[in-house]
């Protein structure tokens, strides 16, 4: 029984689960969907709130070139290159053009938790050094570089509960500022990230559960210390934030290349999506700028579609994963999640054209090839996007969505959101593309 119903009884009413609990891939689309103007009017996060956490990250810029010099070249903004993959694009034999948005190559973390969890961090590092008296909005934000903040910060610490990837860019960031840092990890993440995270110093808690264990215990024994910020990656609206400026970002590399993005020439986006705050902030910021020319989809592993699951039944988080049997076991660790952020879906619930899934060997499919044709290299979860590029072209279901908006192949530019990679250890990446190479064969 789920929610006073058997599970034949949803299966019937809701015949998408069915597929879902046979771990077969299914492609959801979104009969809610509406004009993304009417959505936004009405939404809890304004425009305005992108802009001033953009202006927040480039007043850390100074400091964030000083403590990361890999930060130098982009004047301490940590962003990603967007990457043209046409190998990729003839492999998969499609019309419209093919982009790769590298967050696996963002400084500091390798992932797009660089966006979100270092924004939350940077968040409360303000707060806390303006609250002090010690640091005004206006000052050059190298200052917060010195003994004096590094002990202000040392009587507060953060709490995270994390699959690995958010972990590790709070635990960098938060080390690096001289907060005590505390990482709830799931089973699912990788030995890795915990021993990079311990080596700089975090307090790495390990859970034989899952993510939402490792969040909720988190929280628990967050709440018992009146100096302690929970970094909630089920309910932040300062995470989800810090996610959206990406669409700013994106939009002046789109120009860049003198890619006009127009209802007859539509932005595809293919997002991988865990508890929903990194996809659901990126795209409710493309929807913010480009309105109803960009068309966003979730991608989840087979075993842990959360997101289409509360999507399709409206539920949200009052439903997970295991709920209907399914394991929530999967190598994209990234997306090993089973039950989505309630704030997310209902944020993104009329904006997100649909949602779908892959199995993990194709994931580890599209990683040999892209390693092999574009000498990319991207954790398996990274290439979950990549997926949706194929079904919206040369899937029934992707072509009917195309038919329905009056859309041309060709027209399209596409985007695959690649979400990490870049530090995987060298030995485990060779491990990943070779089984990915064996699944070729
Ligand atoms: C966290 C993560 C995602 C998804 O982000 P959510 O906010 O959990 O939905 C996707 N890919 C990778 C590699 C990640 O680490």
């Amino acid at each position: 029984m789920v929610l006073g119903k058997e599970i034949k009884e949803w299966k019937e009413e809701f015949p998408i689960i069915e597929k879902m609990c046979n771990l077969e891939d299914v492609f959801w689309l979104n009969e809610n969907l509406l004009s993304t103007e009417e959505v936004l009017k009405k939404s809890v996060i304004s425009f305005d709130e992108i802009v001033d956490a953009s202006e927040r990250l480039e007043r850390f810029s100074s400091y964030i070139e000083k403590v990361f010099p890999e930060t130098k070249i982009s004047k301490g903004i940590i962003e990603s290159p967007l990457v043209k993959i046409d190998k990729m694009k003839n492999l998969l034999d499609v019309e419209g053009e093919v982009y790769l948005k590298c967050d696996s190559h963002l400084p500091i973390s390798g992932s797009i938790k660089a966006r979100g969890g270092i924004y939350e961090v940077l968040k409360f590092a303000e707060d806390v050094a303006i609250k002090s008296g010690k640091l005004k909005i206006t000052d050059n934000y190298e200052i917060l570089d010195s003994e004096d903040f590094r002990k202000i910060f040392s009587q507060y610490s953060i709490a995270v509960g994390s699959t690995g990837n958010l972990g590790l860019s709070i635990g960098i960031m938060g080390a690096k500022l001289g907060f005590k840092v505390t990482v709830h990890m799931s089973a699912d993440a990788r030995q890795w990230k915990k021993d990079m995270l311990r080596s700089k110093g975090v307090n790495v808690i390990e859970y034989k559960e899952d993510y939402s264990k490792a969040v909720e215990e988190g929280r628990k024994q967050a709440s018992l210390d009146k100096n302690c910020h929970f970094i909630d990656d089920e309910n932040s609206k300062t995470l989800f934030l810090g996610y959206t400026v990406a669409a700013l970002r994106l939009k002046k590399q789109l120009e860049e290349k003198n890619i006009v993005i127009t209802k007859e020439n539509p932005l595809f986006v293919y997002l991988p999506c865990g508890v929903g705050g990194g996809p659901g902030g990126v795209m409710f910021g493309l929807k913010s700028i480009f309105g109803d020319s960009v068309h966003c989809f979730f991608a989840e592993p087979t075993h842990s579609p959360c997101m289409t699951l509360g999507l399709a039944t409206k539920l949200h988080d009052k439903v997970c994963v295991q709920d209907f049997g399914i394991d929530n076991k999967t190598a994209a660790d990234g997306l090993a999640v089973g039950r989505a952020s309630s704030f997310v879906g209902r944020c993104v619930e009329n904006i997100v054209s649909g949602s779908y899934t892959l199995s993990d060997e194709q994931m580890y499919i599209y990683l040999a090839q892209m390693a092999d044709l574009e000498n990319i290299y991207l954790e398996p979860s990274a290439l979950a996007g990549v997926k949706g590029i194929e079904l919206i072209e040369k899937d029934k279901v992707g072509e009917s969505y195309l038919k329905a908006h009056n859309i041309k192949k060709e027209n399209i530019t596409h985007i695959a959101w690649a979400t990490g990679g870049n530090m995987v250890p060298r030995d485990i990446m060779n491990e990943y593309v070779n089984k990915g190479k064996e699944l070729l064969k």
